[in-house]
């Protein structure tokens, strides 16, 4: 051992080693949970510092597991972090940091996938936003990321997410048409409403349990003014686009229907003013506006 964590009586903040924690409390991590626990608080102290400055700010962390981020986040001086956790064997250990950031710590035992994001917001923030940072489970990241991107009103309840995805994922997330490979659905839609770029990456030996796979941090900025289009009918074109991501428009288009009657899709790409032989991967986000809005006026 080179004298890490485990050597030390007590981390930087003054509380137990997060793998004393974890077995005092005996979290043993389920997959089920998605549970990949980061121990190392040099690499969470540097994620807090991506989602900063926190000064003032109250962040929202989903899935703070025996909480070695949300130590980081209060470290760094978040105003206040609002945790949401599933699992309720993690409670006494998240107690036990609320009791040493007192009134800065609230846990809430939920479901993140059920929470309205803008009803903590309008609890919980006193200027309004909150700020998301999370090591999130992968097996509902994106569904998570997707939720809270096709809320409304925009601009949405927060100001900044900060969040930890697989590596395929982040890809994915920040992909345009330069990247055929990793562009689609996930992409126009961050695209469209927000700036997202990674952040830096980290190798599965930061995790415990480790996964197999690369991460990386996104950052991903809202747009106050996002090209104007109905967050639907985005869905619906990129869904018959990229459904058939090798045909051409003119054919992968016949997918969508307006009114219970399939779509007149020469009149549709007329409208969008779109060359009806191009592929998914080839159309940008305005490219994509364009055809919601077309689809929208022709009672999609
Ligand atoms: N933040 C901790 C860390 O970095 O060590 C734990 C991260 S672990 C990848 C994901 C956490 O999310 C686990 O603690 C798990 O129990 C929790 N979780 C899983 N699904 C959840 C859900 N639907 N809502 C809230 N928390 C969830």
């Amino acid at each position: 051992m080179s004298g890490g964590e485990d050597a030390a009586p007590k981390a930087a903040d003054g509380l137990p080693p997060l793998r004393e924690v974890v077995k005092a409390h005996g979290l043993d991590a389920r997959k089920s949970l998605g549970q990949n626990f980061l121990f190392d608080l040099n690499l969470t102290g540097r994620i807090a510092r991506a989602a900063g400055p926190l000064a003032g700010v109250t962040v929202l962390e989903v899935g703070p597991g025996p909480g070695g981020l949300t130590r980081a986040l209060l470290a760094a001086g978040a105003g206040r972090v609002i945790a949401i956790e599933k699992d309720e064997r993690c409670f006494a250990a998240l107690a036990e940091i609320g009791a040493h950031y007192p009134g800065r710590l609230d846990v809430l035992a939920a479901d993140a996938l059920t929470l309205d994001g803008g009803d903590l917001a309008q609890k919980g923030a006193s200027a309004g936003k909150l700020r998301v940072a999370a090591n999130l489970p992968y097996n509902v990241g994106t569904a998570l990321l997707t939720q809270w991107l096709e809320t409304d009103p925009w601009p949405p309840w927060f100001d900044r997410l900060v969040l930890m995805f697989q590596r395929e994922v982040a890809e994915r997330i920040v992909a345009d048409t330069s990247d055929r490979a990793n562009y689609g659905r996930l992409g126009v839609l961050c695209g469209w409403r927000t700036q997202a770029r990674i952040l830096f990456d980290v190798p599965p030996q930061a995790f415990t349990p480790q996964p197999k796979v690369l991460s990386s941090m996104v950052e991903l900025v809202p747009r106050i003014e996002p090209l104007p289009c109905s967050g639907r009918h985005l869905s619906a074109v990129t869904q018959a686009a990229f459904g058939q991501r090798r045909k051409m428009l003119r054919q992968s288009l016949k997918a969508l229907s307006a009114a219970g009657r399939p779509i007149e899709v020469p009149a549709l790409l007329e409208e969008a003013e779109l060359d009806g032989s191009r592929r998914a991967e080839e159309i940008d986000v305005p490219g994509f506006v364009q055809l919601a809005r077309a689809f929208e006026r022709l009672g999609g």
